[in-house]
Formats: structure tokens, C-alpha cells, sequence
């Protein structure tokens, strides 16, 4: 049954990779020769992108014969799937890959690969002896993961492969994702991106933007729903510009929105340019739809966001607010921003200050600009790199101004009642963690029983970046 499924999906996909196919046939039916009790066990870094992939993989591994368990312990292959974004990310994951070969003690066979968009960017070079890697796969490879790692276990396919391949017609239709542990499911709409942001890695590692067909993304989520999940969150690269034959970003949040027994969906990430009036009004008129907006600035200085290639300028962009605030009243409002980016003068980094201070976000990522090998930024002149204590200043400067706007914005909603999805039980004795429609964090007393469940209420203080509350 196995082997049918896998030769059934290679099909589905093969059209545009006759070789593929052929390969993942012959695999095919070593996954239907497989023995029972075989185990992986995934490591998942960076955006919730990767939590999506993760699943699918999960999926993939599972028709290949392979449950997940959380214990590299008891796992026969661990897959660590990784973020190519900053080099701390990476480094990190180097790491910990230095960490897992320790579980070669226990199990001679063990296979140890690398996913995702750090195993895209490095490659081969990945696969030299110091990591401790026998198989790369690229964010376009994970329709084979199933039978390359058990084709490598058998002996039928040679350790060391790496799967690099970006495929353009790759957006993984018909594979069906295992859900990790949560109250939410992420429901990946639009894979790679069209962008060419100059500090952006993705283009590169994910390719072009590909979207999923309209009626697999509601199917999908139809499937979750009839699976328990009572909020979604539609994940893409830039997930606004998703447009398929049967409609836009907008159309496709309206059907979204409308499946029965859906009661919250969100979305990330938007760009601020895809951000459209009738998107607004889709949210504002959709009772599911979260009213909450991530709309990443990155900077607040014309200059820079043309250096970045951002293609709005800051009036754009604070007209863009001003639109969401208007269809949207109570929408709550995010953003990125990256200080110490190449050619950031003082007064530059000050238009970025004065942007939050106007805005006044709900919530902030703020970064420090890193240089990433193979993107465009690293061709501007090495005479423009801000300095590395400059930059930690304008960070630490950066921090200091969003924390005292986001207190004073949490503050304001102490005192309110709010609906809040308990998601799992708080490091603190006895509390939950919740979050409201407009994605705020609120620890409150009640029992486990509660995870999944909705509950009205009472937000009694907040720290800045969190509440406390009490059920109404
Ligand atoms: S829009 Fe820009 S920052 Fe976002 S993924 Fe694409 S290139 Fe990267």
C-alpha cells in the first residue's frame, strides 16, 4: 500500500521530472519492502515556514514507513530542518549538529541530514566529514526525502546525496502534512518569492513564488478543521501576493474564512505592498479573519529602503497604516525592522525611530543587519558597513524605544475582556498561555483540560510583551 501511495505521488509530480519519478518508482518499492518500528526524529529552526515544512516532511516520512518521535534517542534518522536568514542561525545549527553525533554511539545505522534553506545555501560543502551529515535536502527535495533516507538505510542508495534541485513547478499538491502538537495549524499557501530584497537570502534558497491551487488550500484547511483545529494560519513568503486561477490573497481569505467550524484564521507574512483595500475589507467583514497585521518596514529611511530594494517609500508605507487603521479600527498591528543596514547614516537610523514612534506597533522584531554570502547586499561597498558597536548601539536604542511604545500600547487594553485560545500550559505552576484575536499573549489559572478550548478573559496587567489575566 505503501509503495503504491509513493509511486501515485511521483506521478502526480513527475510530469515536470521524468527522472524523479523514474527514481522515486524503483524507491518506491524499497519503501514497500520496509520493516516496521522505523523512526525520525526533525528538528525544526526559524520561521513558521519551516514548522510547515516540517509537517509536510513528517508526511512524506510517514507514507515512507517512518513515525515521528521527539527523542533524537529513539530515532533512526534525524533530519534537522534549518533557517538560512542570519548567521547566528546557522552557526547554531552547526552546533548542533557537532551535538547529535554522539547518538551515533548507540545506533551504527543512524542517518543524520540537513533540510531546509542553510542546507540549500551550503550545499555539498555540508557534506564534508567535519558536519557529520549524510544527506542535504533543499526546500524543493522534500517530495524524495521519504524514499532517499530509507533507499540510503537499505544500502540501495549511496550516503552523502544532496538535493539541490529549485523547482519551479514544485508546490507540493497532493501531500498530505502530519500536524506537530498545537492548537493552531499552519497551512502553507505560497512557497519561494519574486522579491529581490537586497539582504534576503529566501529568493535564493526557495526560488521563484509558487501558490498552491485555491481548492487544495481550503480542502486543507477543511481537513484540519475536521481534524480539531479551530484557528489556522496561512504561511507564505510574501502571502498577500498568493493569486492562483480562481482568485487572489483576498479570495482565497474570504473562502478560508468561511469554512464551517473555522473560528480564527491569520496569515503571515504579508508585503506591505500586496496589502489591498479589499484585502482589508475581507478582514474587517469576516468575523474569522484575526484582526491582526504583520507589515514588515525594515526601515524608516527612504535611502535605505531603496538600498534594500523595498519598492515603497516611507510615505507609502505610514499610508498604508493609516488605511488598515481606517477599515480596520482595531487592528493590531506588527512589524520587522533591521538597524545597521549597509550605508545607515545616524539620520537614517533616526527616520526609524521617529516610523515606530509614529506607527506605535503592537509588537516589534528588531534586528541587527548581518551581511549574507550570495545575497545582493554583499556587492555594496565594504567603506558603507555600519560598524559593528554602531549598530549594537542603534539595536539597543532601537529596543529601548519599542518597549516603552509597546507598554504603553498593552496598557491600554488592561482592563478588557478578551476571547482567548488556551494553547498549552505556562512555565509557571497552575497558568495557561492563551492568545487573543489580535495575537496577544495572556497567561491566566485553569486547568490542562482548557488547551484547545476558548475562554473569555479578564486582561489584568501586562509585563509589555505579555498579560496576566483571570477568566470572566
Ligand atoms: S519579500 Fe524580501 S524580505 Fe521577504 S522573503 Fe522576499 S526577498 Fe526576502
Amino acid at each position: 500500500m505503501t509503495q503504491l501511495v509513493a509511486l501515485r505521488r511521483s506521478r502526480a509530480a513527475g510530469n515536470a521530472d521524468r527522472q524523479r519519478s523514474e527514481a522515486e518508482g524503483v524507491a518506491g518499492a524499497l519503501v514497500g519492502r520496509g520493516a516496521p518500528g522505523r523512526t525520525v526524529y526533525i528538528e525544526t529552526y526559524g520561521c513558521q515556514m519551516n514548522i510547515g515544512d516540517t509537517e509536510l516532511m513528517a508526511g512524506v516520512l510517514a507514507d515512507a514507513g517512518y513515525a515521528r518521535v521527539d527523542d533524537p534517542g529513539r530515532a533512526d534518522v534525524i533530519l534537522v530542518n534549518t533557517c538560512a536568514i542570519r548567521e547566528h542561525a546557522e552557526n547554531r545549527v552547526l552546533g548542533r549538529l557537532g551535538q547529535l553525533q554522539r547518538y551515533r554511539d548507540r545506533h551504527a545505522d543512524l542517518l543524520i541530514g540537513v533540510t531546509g534553506c542553510m542546507a540549500q545555501r551550503l550545499g555539498e560543502a555540508l557534506l564534508q566529514g567535519a558536519y557529520g551529515v549524510d544527506l542535504v535536502a533543499g526546500p524543493d527535495a522534500y517530495r524524495s526525502i521519504g524514499w532517499m533516507v530509507d533507499g540510503m538505510r537499505r544500502g540501495a542508495v549511496e550516503k552523502g546525496q544532496a538535493l539541490l534541485a529549485l523547482d519551479a513547478d514544485e508546490d507540493y499538491g497532493g501531500l498530505r502534512a502530519i500536524r506537530g502538537e498545537g492548537v493552531s495549524a499552519w497551512v502553507t499557501v505560497q512557497r519561494g518569492c519574486d522579491h529581490r530584497c537586497t539582504f534576503c537570502i529566501v529568493p535564493y534558497v526557495r526560488g521563484p513564488e509558487k501558490n498552491r491551487a485555491f481548492s487544495e488550500v481550503v480542502g486543507e484547511v477543511e481537513e484540519a478543521v475536521a481534524a480539531g483545529y479551530s484557528e489556522v494560519t496561512l504561511l507564505g513568503q510574501t502571502v498577500n501576493s498568493y493569486r492562483s486561477g480562481d482568485g487572489d490573497f483576498a479570495d482565497l481569505l474570504h473562502a478560508v474564512a468561511r469554512v464551517p467550524g473555522l473560528r480564527r484564521v491569520r496569515f503571515t507574512s504579508p508585503h506591505p505592498n500586496d496589502v489591498t483595500e479589499r484585502l482589508l475589507e475581507t478582514m474587517a467583514s469576516e468575523p474569522a479573519v484575526c484582526p491582526q497585521l504583520h507589515l514588515p518596514v525594515q526601515s524608516g529611511s527612504d535611502r535605505i529602503l531603496k538600498r534594500m530594494v523595498r519598492r515603497y517609500t516611507r510615505r507609502d508605507f505610514l499610508e498604508k497604516v493609516d488605511l488598515a487603521r481606517r477599515i480596520v479600527p482595531d487592528i493590531a498591528l506588527s512589524t520587522d525592522i533591521i538597524v545597521g543596514f549597509s550605508g545607515e547614516m545616524e539620520a537614517d537610523f533616526e527616520a526609524t525611530l521617529s516610523l515606530l514612534a509614529a506607527v506605535r506597533f503592537d509588537d516589534a522584531y528588531l534586528y541587527k543587519y548581518s551581511r549574507r554570502g550570495g545575497t545582493p547586499a554583499t556587492r555594496l561597498p565594504a567603506a558603507d558597513d555600519v560598524p559593528a558597536a554602531v549598530a549594537q548601539t542603534r539595536l539597543e536604542r532601537t529596543i529601548e524605544l519599542q518597549r516603552g511604545i509597546q507598554l504603553s500600547v498593552n496598557r491600554a487594553e488592561v482592563g478588557a475582556v478578551r476571547e482567548v485560545l488556551t494553547e498549552r500550559i505556562a512555565r509557571s505552576a497552575g497558568d495557561l498561555l492563551g492568545r487573543t484575536a489580535r495575537n496577544k499573549v495572556v497567561a491566566f489559572r485553569g486547568p490542562a483540560d482548557w488547551i484547545g478550548t476558548y475562554r473569555r478573559v479578564r486582561l489584568t496587567a501586562t509585563s509589555g510583551a505579555t498579560f496576566t489575566g483571570a477568566v470572566a
